[in-house]
C-alpha cells in the first residue's frame, strides 16, 4: 500500500540524514530511502574511515620520532589488520549512532533503491517514489509532499585506468586494503590524492603522485600548495606535476606500469598498486530524473540557493548538486532545503564562509578567497602571514612546519580569506569561518585574545601582520 509523507529523502548520507533529523524537529513526517548503509560516503567510504587510517599513520610516524621528545622506544612495527579493525569499529560506532538518531526522530527508513516516478495515479505531479527493496519484497510506493535528492557521488575513473579491485583502486577500494603495498602510484594530486599520499608515506609506502596540472591541490592558495609540495617531498613522496597519464600504456603484471607525458618527455612509472583520485561524479543515474523537469548541468543537478530544482517541490543537496563536495556543506544545504520547504525562511549559504580542510600531515584548512581569486575579482589586497616556527606551542608540540596567511581588502579592511597549513589547522579554521560570517576585519580577529601558549596565536599574529604589526616575527 502507498504511504504518505511530508518528505521523502533519497540517500542517507550526511546531506540526507541531517536533513531528515531537521525535518523531524520541524514536525514533518519523514521517510528515508537508502540503498546501502545510513551514513553514506562520509561515514563508510570517505571522511571517517580515511581519517581513522590517517590517525594510525600519524601515531606510527610519531612513535618512530619519539626519541626527539626524550622517549626511547623500540622501532615500532605496524599491525595493519589492527589498523583496519580500529577504523571499522569507529565506523560501526558512528553508524549505530545514525541508526539511533533515525529512531529518535521517528524517521521511517526504507532499505532499497528509490526512483522518482512521473505524474500518475499516485500524484498529479512527479515525485512519488518507488522503492525497490533490498530484501526482495514488493516495491514500496511513497507519496510525498516534498522530495530531497541526496544521492551523493562516486569516484571518477580515467579511460584505461578502470578499477579492477586488485591493482587499480579508487579510495573506495583502498579503504579496504588488507595489507599495504610497498609502492603506489596515485593519479591526481587533489584532496584525496594528497591525503592518501601523506598517509601511505607515513606508513612507509613508496608513493608517486601524478598530477595533471602544474600544482598539487590546485584549488588552494598557491602559497599553500607550494608549502605542501615541499612538505610532501620532505616526507619522501615523489610528486610529478604537469603529468599527462597515458591510460592506454598501462600494463599489469605483478604490479602496474604506465607511461606519463611530462612536458616534452615521456617517463615510465611502476608500482605495486595504483590509486585513481581524479574527482567524483554525481549519482544521478536511474533515480528517475527523466520523469521530471529537473535540469542536470555538467553532470550535477541544478538548484536555486534554497536547493529547489526546476520541480519546486523536489529539492537536492550535497555532492549530487556539485559545488563544494564536502560533508559539512551537504548537511548545511540539507538543513536549508528542509527549512525552506517548511517555510522557515532560512538564510542561503555563502560559499565564501565555508571552511575546507585536508587531513594530511601537515594539515591544510582555508576559508574565503585565495590570493589568486581575490586578484581575479579585482580586489586590492593586503596579506599577512605568520609561521608556526615562531609560535611557542608549535615548538612544544614539535610541529613547526607551515604558516597562517590572512588576506584582506586594502580598501575596506574586510577579511577576504584565511589559509593555513600546519599542525591542527583543521581544528582552528572555525575561528576564521566565524570571522567571515561576522564580517570581521583582521584587526578584530587580532583583537580577539588568543590564549598563550596555543597554536591559535598564529591566527592572531597573521591578522596583525596584515598591517605589519605582528609581535613575534
Ligand atoms: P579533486 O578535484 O580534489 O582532485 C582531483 C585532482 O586530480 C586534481 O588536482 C586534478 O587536477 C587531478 N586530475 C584530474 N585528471 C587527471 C589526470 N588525467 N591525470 C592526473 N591528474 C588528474 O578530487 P578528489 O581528490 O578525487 O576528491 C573528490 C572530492 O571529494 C573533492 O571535491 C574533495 O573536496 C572531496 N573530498 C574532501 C575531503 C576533505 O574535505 N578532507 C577528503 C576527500 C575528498
Amino acid at each position: 500500500m502507498a504511504q504518505d509523507y511530508d518528505l521523502v529523502i533519497l540517500g542517507g548520507g550526511t546531506g540526507g540524514y541531517v536533513a531528515a533529523i531537521r525535518a523531524s524537529q520541524l514536525g514533518l513526517k519523514v521517510a528515508m530511502v537508502e540503498k546501502q548503509e545510513l551514513g553514506g560516503t562520509c561515514l563508510h567510504r570517505g571522511c571517517i574511515p580515511s581519517k581513522a587510517l590517517l590517525r594510525s599513520a600519524e601515531v606510527y610516524r610519531q612513535t618512530k620520532e619519539a626519541d626527539q621528545y626524550g622517549v626511547e622506544a623500540a622501532e615500532p612495527t605496524l599491525n595493519f589488520t589492527k589498523v583496519q579493525e580500529r577504523k571499522q569499529s569507529i565506523v560501526d560506532t558512528l553508524h549505530n549512532g545514525v541508526i539511533g538518531l533515525m529512531k529518535k526522530g521517528k524517521i521511517d527508513v526504507y532499505e532499497g533503491f528509490g526512483r522518482i516516478l512521473g505524474p500518475s495515479i499516485f500524484s498529479p505531479m512527479p515525485g512519488a517514489i518507488s522503492v525497490e527493496m533490498n530484501n526482495g519484497e514488493e516495491n514500496e510506493i511513497l507519496i510525498p509532499n516534498n522530495v530531497l535528492v541526496a544521492t551523493g557521488s562516486s569516484p571518477k575513473s580515467l579511460p584505461g585506468l578502470e578499477v579492477d579491485e586488485d591493482l587499480i583502486m579508487t579510495s573506495d577500494e583502498a579503504l579496504h586494503m588488507s595489507e599495504l603495498p610497498s609502492s603506489i602510484i596515485i593519479v591526481g594530486g587533489g584532496v584525496i590524492g594528497i591525503e592518501w599520499a601523506s598517509m601511505l608515506a607515513d606508513f612507509g609506502v613508496e608513493v608517486t603522485v601524478l598530477e595533471y596540472l602544474p600544482q598539487i591541490l590546485p584549488t588552494e592558495d598557491a602559497d599553500i600548495s607550494k608549502e605542501m609540495l615541499k612538505q610532501m617531498k620532505q616526507k619522501g613522496v615523489n610528486i610529478v606535476t604537469n603529468a599527462k597519464v597515458l591510460g592506454d600504456t598501462l600494463t599489469k603484471d605483478n604490479g602496474v606500469s604506465i607511461n606519463v607525458e611530462i612536458e616534452d618527455d615521456t617517463k615510465t612509472y611502476t608500482a605495486d598498486k595504483m590509486l585513481v583520485s581524479v574527482g567524483r561524479s554525481a549519482n544521478v543515474k536511474q533515480i528517475g530524473l527523466e520523469n521530471t523537469d529537473i535540469k542536470v548541468e555538467n553532470g550535477f543537478i541544478e538548484t536555486n540557493s534554497f536547493y529547489q530544482t526546476k520541480e519546486s517541490h523536489i529539492y537536492a543537496c550535497g555532492d549530487v548538486i556539485g559545488g563544494m563536495q564536502l560533508a559539512h556543506v551537504a548537511s548545511h544545504e540539507g538543513i536549508i532545503a528542509v527549512e525552506h520547504m517548511a517555510n522557515k525562511d532560512p538564510l542561503p549559504m555563502n560559499v565564501e564562509e565555508v571552511p575546507s580542510c585536508i587531513y594530511s600531515n601537515p594539515e591544510v584548512a582555508s576559508v574565503g578567497l585565495t590570493e589568486q581569486q581575490a586578484k581575479e575579482q579585482g580586489y586590492e589586497q593586503k596579506t599577512g602571514t605568520f609561521p608556526f616556527k615562531s609560535v611557542g606551542k608549535a615548538l612544544v608540540q614539535g610541529e613547526t612546519d607551515g604558516f597562517v596567511k590572512v588576506i584582506s581588502d586594502a580598501e575596506t579592511h574586510d577579511l577576504l580569506g584565511v589559509h593555513m597549513v600546519g599542525p591542527h589547522v583543521t581544528d582552528m579554521i572555525s575561528e576564521a569561518g566565524l570571522a567571515k560570517v561576522l564580517d570581521a576585519t583582521p584587526w578584530e580577529v587580532a583583537h580577539s585574545i588568543h590564549p598563550h601558549p596555543t597554536l591559535s596565536e598564529a591566527i592572531g599574529e597573521a591578522a596583525l601582520a596584515v598591517e605589519g604589526n605582528q609581535i613575534h616575527g
